[in-house]
């Protein structure tokens, strides 16, 4: 189906520049945009055709780095011991949650993380996933609910040795299926300190062989870093990089607080691209980094936060005022840089046809020029009026329109609640 959406004022992402025009937008993920002076007088069968006037529409969002896992943790019981570091908050609260899931609940966990993605602008999504008591088909489970809503994906499974090497082998066969089927994703591993050294191996082989990347968490924590040390001899991305995980093409390294200079030489070196992860960085209580000599493959992500790209910029814009002195257009650049990852790594479902219509009624004027202060400190998610991807139209009017809202909902308190009686 032909999608036209008429009046728009159309903000390019890359140049900021405004055009007012109609566009039409082309279905699938190998289709795009055309500027149209005006519609066609006739419109061929079936046409679905929305009015922009009075709004902006430009390029929808995409999540670096996120974990549907933890959806149904909102409002859960408090742990059995109040954490008093990263270790104690891994193993009191997010080791002991993603254990207890099952499939019915992880496909609740994706509707409903899905469901929020696209209700605030986002059509692609970076997930790293854990269920160490039901791996198998949990890929598969997270694919079919982002298909459900409509999200493009790159998904993949946090393998480590923290339950044995039995569950370590689900995971690695999990990978593989997945990759397999031909399905876009990465090799995901935990962190250095979870995986040792014949897992990392198996990874990274798996990995070479499916010519993607691993996506890892990376000295999120300085313990990452002592524990590297102590039992390696060396620094997380030295190890990572010794064992041939900075050569793959498509590589995620999330968090990378606590980096020295060399590591920071070997990042920019690479292929590999960093995901920061400020709002979550805060709520763990890891530290923050100034991420200037990282090079310029740094891109954003929640964290399994929340599924909120707008509240994830703001939060790392002033973050990185004090950090780095970071400005507008390094934000904006950063949270762009998504659609640069996709491109370079040939993922597909990031063309020009994934848009968003916002419903920004600025109290000043707005133009190409001065669009970043607006973009910092005046929209947010609630300016998302419609989003479309692929050339799909997923949510209108701020309803979602691609499935059931109230049944997804009702389905993931369903599954919140038998998840948290396991709890406890
Ligand atoms: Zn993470």
């Amino acid at each position: 189906m032909t999608l036209y959406i008429k009046n728009a004022t159309f903000i390019d992402w890359q140049t900021l520049k405004f055009t007012k025009t109609d566009i039409e937008v082309s279905g699938g993920k190998d289709g795009g945009i055309k500027f149209l002076d005006t519609l066609p007088a006739v419109l061929a069968d079936p046409v679905k055709v929305i009015d922009a006037r009075g709004k902006f529409v430009t390029r929808s969002f995409g999540c670096g780095h996120h974990h549907i896992y933890s959806t149904l943790a909102r409002g859960m019981p408090a742990p059995a011991k109040t954490p008093e570091n990263f270790l104690d908050i891994l193993n009191y609260i997010w080791w002991h949650l993603d254990k207890n899931l099952d499939l019915e609940m992880i496909k609740a966990s994706a509707l409903a993380s899905a469901l929020y993605c696209a209700k605030n602008g986002i059509t692609f999504v970076i997930d790293h996933h854990a269920s160490p008591f039901n791996i198998e088909g949990s890929l598969f489970t997270i694919k079919e609910a982002f298909n459900t809503i409509g999200l493009s994906h790159l998904l993949c499974y946090e393998i480590s040795d923290r339950d044995g090497e039995k569950i370590r082998d689900k995971g690695l066969a999990e990978t593989k299926n997945y990759l397999k089927a031909g399905n876009p994703g990465h090799v995901g591993l935990h962190a250095s300190f979870t995986v040792g050294n014949t897992c990392l191996d198996k990874a990274i082989t798996l990995a070479r062989e499916y010519d993607t990347g691993i996506h890892i968490h990376v000295a999120e924590d300085l313990s990452d870093q002592d524990h590297c040390q102590k039992n390696y001899n060396r620094r997380v991305v030295q190890r990572l990089h010794d064992s041939g995980g900075l050569g793959l093409q498509g590589s995620i390294f999330g968090h990378c607080i606590h980096l020295d200079e060399n590591e920071k030489v070997l990042l920019r070196n690479s292929k590999v691209w960093v995901a920061q992860n400020v709002e979550s960085n805060l709520n763990n209580n890891v530290g923050l980094a100034n991420f200037t000599d990282y090079g310029n493959r740094i891109m954003l992500g929640t964290d399994g936060m929340h599924s909120d790209m707008l509240r994830s910029t703001k939060a790392a814009f002033y973050q990185g005022l004090g950090t780095e002195g970071i400005s507008f257009a390094g934000i904006y650049e950063r949270f762009r840089n998504i659609h640069r990852f996709i491109k370079e790594n040939n993922f597909q479902g990031d063309n020009d046809n994934n848009l968003v219509i916002l419903d920004y009624n600025a109290p000043t004027q707005m133009n190409q020029d001065n669009f970043l202060g607006h973009f910092v400190y005046g929209i947010d998610s609630s300016h998302v009026e419609s989003v479309i991807s692929s050339g799909r139209v997923i949510v209108q009017d701020k309803k979602l329109v691609s499935a059931n809202e109230e049944e997804i909902l009702s389905f993931a308190r369903e599954m919140g609640s038998k998840l948290w009686e396991k709890l406890t």
